[in-house]
């Protein structure tokens, strides 16, 4: 279970944020909550009405009934409109939800700022799209004419983790409604108040009752159900590979369509050519520590040529003891602590492990003094890795990284690809040939040469390997909202 306990409500007093079902809130069904919790001090930050199987009923059959509805006969000019009025309302308000996701996440306050208007960047994105995603047609062997239509897939489960809870649920609310698709939104317990908050603010933009419902919830008695129901035709999860298989086994038995973003251990190739080594170490540093290593593209390996091996550890841990952690609020923080207790003994639990196996740890490890109250952890080097080691190979999660030394490129390119993980991934060199061959022949579903990003709002996003199935963002992402009817209109 994640990090709040559920309850029955007792007090009549105590404020708790309803569900969101048929454009209007209500309590679960159950009667239950559950708090959240603020990872910078522990403490509650709200109650929240806990949504369990009847309430995922309730949802589908409102989403179902929408897509019947007013929804279902929107024009995409006229849906555009709702997608760009809920990005400009997200825009006013980018202080407020801002603040809302730096308390619910525990990421500093200016980080969270920047989700939110990115959320906004997509919204505005999808709602342009909206309009450009069409069918074809096509030269018919037989005398008449022969056309496709892009169709909603109907209603669609969007399951979402704690780590980019707005980012995240925008990549798919943005095409499934651009589509006209239906949506129920499952935000993870963890951090549901920006979900809740973007469901008030779509129904202000005048998306029709029903068409956008969200119900906060755990995975077990309430994700399952989404996966489960009859009404969902599809379901597009983000989150571990470890549910991801649980989601594709639950779907197949009412074939729904399945997209799943989900784990990463990615590889950061650092040749002995690269151009400036400084900027490559401060890059590198924030490819894992960004979000505090809670990055489903953190480049957790960090595979470095031996000529340069030395220098790049020196300066890296030199840098990563130099990291300001700190409260979401506070001046000049550059980290903010982990999501849950849960989390912090989990990368705790890794640093020991890889220290058992046999690695170094330079530096990190668990926060104490006045930030020991939250879920803190300084950001931990480790060397010595070898292939086969757990730290080396699991995803951990957390602002951990693992650097070993290469000597050739065929070296690189074996320990880069030894990984179950294809998501994302760097390569630091001068050398543009190399640069291609390395581009072609590490297995993953995004590369940067010289760079350290991995999501373009424009490109397509996804995963080799068991880090999943399908791709968002991009034009690309209307595939998955759509299906493809072919029709034939004979001459005769
Ligand atoms: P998680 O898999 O524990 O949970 C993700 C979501 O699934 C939550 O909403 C959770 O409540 C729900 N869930 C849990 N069990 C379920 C079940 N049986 N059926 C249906 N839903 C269920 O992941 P997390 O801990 O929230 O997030 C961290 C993981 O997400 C990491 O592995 C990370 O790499 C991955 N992630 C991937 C991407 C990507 O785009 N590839 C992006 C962000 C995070």
């Amino acid at each position: 279970m994640p990090t709040a306990a559920s309850r029955p409500t007792t007090s009549k007093k105590t404020r708790v944020e309803p569900l969101w079902i048929g454009g209007r809130p209500r309590p679960a069904a159950s009667g239950k909550t559950f708090e959240t919790i603020d990872p910078a001090t522990g403490d509650a930050l709200a109650v929240v009405a806990e949504g369990g199987a009847e309430d995922i009923d309730a949802a589908a059959k409102a989403a179902a009934k929408a897509a019947d509805g007013p929804w279902g006969k929107y024009s995409a000019g006229k849906r555009a409109r709702v997608l760009f009025d809920a990005a400009r309302l997200v825009r006013e308000r980018l202080d407020a939800l801002g603040r809302l996701e730096a308390l619910d996440t525990g990421k500093p306050v200016a980080a969270a700022r920047g989700e939110i208007s990115y959320v906004a960047d997509v919204l505005e994105y999808y709602a342009g799209a909206a309009t450009k995603h069409f069918g074809e047609t096509i030269p018919a062997g037989n005398p008449g004419l022969l056309f496709t239509l892009r169709e909603p897939v109907g209603v669609c489960g969007l399951i979402v983790p704690w780590n980019f809870p707005a980012v995240i649920a925008a990549w798919k609310l943005g095409p499934a409604l651009a589509c006209g698709n239906s949506v129920v939104l499952k935000p993870a317990q963890e951090t549901p108040l920006s979900a809740l908050a973007l469901a008030r603010i779509f129904a202000e933009a005048g998306l029709p009752e029903g068409a956008l419902n969200v119900v906060p919830g755990p995975g077990p008695g309430c994700g399952d159900a989404l996966v489960a129901h009859p009404l969902v035709r599809k379901i597009s999860f983000t989150g571990s590979t470890a549910v991801g298989r649980e989601v594709m086994r639950g779907a197949a038995s009412t074939m729904k369509r399945v997209t799943l973003e989900l784990g990463g251990k990615s590889a950061n190739v650092v040749f002995d050519d690269v151009e400036d080594l400084d900027h490559c170490v401060e890059k590198s540093l924030w490819s894992v520590y960004d979000n505090a290593g809670q990055d489903c593209c953190a480049r957790s390996r960090a595979i470095v040529h031996k000529k340069v091996y030395d220098r790049f550890v020196e300066r890296f841990a030199a840098r990563a003891r130099r990291i300001v952690l700190g409260p979401q609020f506070r001046k000049g923080v550059e980290m903010g602590p982990l999501i849950s207790r849960k989390q912090l003994e989990r990368v705790s639990g890794y640093v020991d492990i890889g220290r058992e196996e046999g690695c170094e740890l330079l530096c990190g490890g668990r926060a104490k003094g006045a930030l020991g109250k939250g879920f803190f952890f300084r950001p931990a080097v480790l060397t010595g890795a070898k292939p086969g080691m757990r730290v080396f190979r699991e995803e951990i999660f957390g602002p951990v990284v693992c650097i070993v030394p290469f000597s050739t490129e065929e070296e690189a390119v074996a320990r880069a690809n030894d990984s179950e993980y294809g998501l994302s991934g760097s390569v630091w060199t001068a050398n543009a040939p190399r640069a291609m061959r390395m581009a072609k022949a590490v297995k993953t579903g995004n590369l940067s040469v010289n760079s350290s990003s991995s999501v373009y709002l424009e490109a397509p996003f996804g995963g080799f390997k068991s880090s999943g199935l399908g791709r968002e963002l991009g034009m690309k992402a209307l595939e998955n909202y759509t299906e493809t009817k072919t029709v034939f209109f004979s001459e005769k």
